[in-house]
């Protein structure tokens, strides 16, 4: 593995991240047409097309989370564009200075990243959202000192978090409309959550 997370890295991940959004924005409406008003696969390929599109040359990690999160928060619709740019805003905000992040620092930030998006949606895990991908993904980066090592557990464990969602009964969003009908449906915003982590431990795994 290289050194690190760094700002090529992260641009890196971006892009990749864009290209399988396009791929898969029909499957993702088609998951969010099941339980919602089926465009999140629509809103998350315009989003990180547009992030691409803007993100220029960063200074910093934390000067890319924040361009990527006002792009999402100006580009995405619905609920999913003010969940996901929080997600990034405030990754960007635990960045602080790092040039380069390790295991360590890439856990503290992706934590942060949490405790915003579960702030800003009121949710918490077992709602059936992106946090019960999000937060397994976080508890995999704990104690994690090998960078690849930890970017595989925790995609893996998002994975396994955004499937673990068809069980569940929603409580946020116009899914919750659905009582138990939303039963054997997996969320969405779980599953592009879990395809974002994804990307990162293809890109620097
Ligand atoms: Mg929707």
């Amino acid at each position: 593995m290289s050194g690190g997370l760094d700002v090529a890295v992260l641009t890196a991940w971006l892009g990749r991240v864009a290209v399988r959004y396009a791929a898969e924005q029909g499957y993702l409406c088609d998951l969010d047409a099941a339980i919602g008003d089926g465009d999140h696969g629509a809103n998350l390929a315009r989003g990180f097309t547009a992030v691409v599109a803007k993100l220029g040359q960063p200074a910093s990690p934390a000067a890319l989370f924040k361009s990527v999160g006002m792009t999402l928060i100006g580009t995405v619709g619905g609920a999913s564009g003010p969940l996901y740019g929080t997600l990034f805003i405030d990754m960007g905000k635990a960045a602080g200075e790092s040039t380069t992040l390790d295991a360590a620092s890439w856990a503290k930030v992706l934590a942060a990243g949490l405790a915003g998006v579960a702030a800003r949606g009121k949710a918490q895990p077992g709602d059936k959202t992106m946090i019960d991908a999000l937060t397994p993904a976080v508890q995999a980066l704990q104690g994690e000192t090998d960078l690849t090592a930890a970017l595989t557990a925790s995609a893996a464990a998002a994975v396994h978090g955004a499937e673990a969602t068809k069980k569940l009964i929603a409580h946020k969003g116009r899914a919750s409309y659905l009582g138990e009908r939303a039963i054997g449906h997996q969320d969405p915003g779980a599953t592009s959550l879990a395809m974002l982590l994804q990307g990162l431990a293809s890109e620097a795994g």
